[in-house]
């Protein structure tokens, strides 16, 4: 089976049957096969964060069921949430990262809540900083570091509790046309050295094409077309 599966999800936010309730999201099924890297488009407002949300377990779906490596997130409580999340890395537009403390010590962020030990975390974090070319700047606070260099940072944060997924919430938006292509690079090699599979969401057509094997358009809260990105761009 995928390793995330979406089955005929839907996300309504507020207002019981009433007037203020916003559908987000009707009847998504979207299934994301291991090792996969999977864009889903959409323009300001389709429902993108929305799902996302939903598959790290931030927000639980109205109707539906979010499966992540064969755990229905829909059903846990808080506690077997945050346990299950560690499988689950993420990063983002603005990069998340704790202004106080260095580039170590937000990649052993994740490490700590996991109650990982002072050691364990000395021989997680360098190794990590090292995969995304930032072995130099482990010292460094996130304001002495450049975009790339911080959503580099946050790429290792992502993945200090070995994840099996990546989600990645237009983690290149913020970035320039060269920092992206060096950011896609390190996400697609990511994707075949450590096997993970990864869900991003962007509004950037320039990002589906440079870096996912498979693409969900989505509008309105609706998967309009999925299929393999090269289908999508050859397609007349
Ligand atoms: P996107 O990420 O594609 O911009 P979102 O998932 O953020 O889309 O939003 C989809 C729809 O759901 C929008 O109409 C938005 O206003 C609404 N929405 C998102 N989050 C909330 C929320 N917490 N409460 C109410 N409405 C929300
Ligand atoms: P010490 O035991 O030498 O006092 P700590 O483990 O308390 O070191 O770490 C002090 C700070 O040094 C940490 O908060 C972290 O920012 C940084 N640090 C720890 N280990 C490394 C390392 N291998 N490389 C770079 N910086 C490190």
């Amino acid at each position: 089976p995928a390793l995330i599966q979406l089955r005929e999800v839907e996300k309504t936010y507020g207002g019981r049957a009433g007037s203020n309730a916003v559908t987000a999201l009707h009847t998504i099924t979207l299934d994301v096969p291991k090792g996969a890297i999977l864009g889903v488009i959409g323009r300001s407002g389709a429902g993108k964060s929305t799902l996302i949300r939903l598959v790290n377990g931030l927000e639980q779906p109205t109707r539906g069921q979010v499966i992540v490596d064969g755990v229905e997130m829909s059903a846990l409580d808080e506690r077997a949430l945050r346990h299950e999340r560690r499988a689950i890395g993420m990063i983002f537009q603005h990069f998340n990262l704790l202004a106080r403390r260095t580039a170590f010590d937000n990649v052993a962020l994740p490490l700590e809540i996991a109650g990982a030990s002072r050691a364990e975390i000395k021989a997680r974090v360098m190794p990590l900083l090292d995969l995304v070319g930032l072995a130099d700047k482990a010292r460094r606070y996130p304001a002495e570091l450049s975009g790339g260099q911080k959503q580099r940072v946050g790429i290792a944060r992502a993945l200090a509790t070995n994840p099996k997924v990546l989600l990645s919430d237009e983690a290149t938006s913020a970035l320039d046309p060269e920092t992206t292509e060096q950011i896609l690079t390190l996400l697609r090699r990511v994707n075949a050295e450590l096997d993970l599979t990864i869900l991003l969401i962007t509004h950037e057509m320039s990002v589906i094409k440079s870096v996912t094997d498979r693409v969900a358009v989505i509008d309105g809260g609706r998967i309009v077309e999925e299929g393999p990105t090269f289908d999508l761009f050859t397609r007349p």
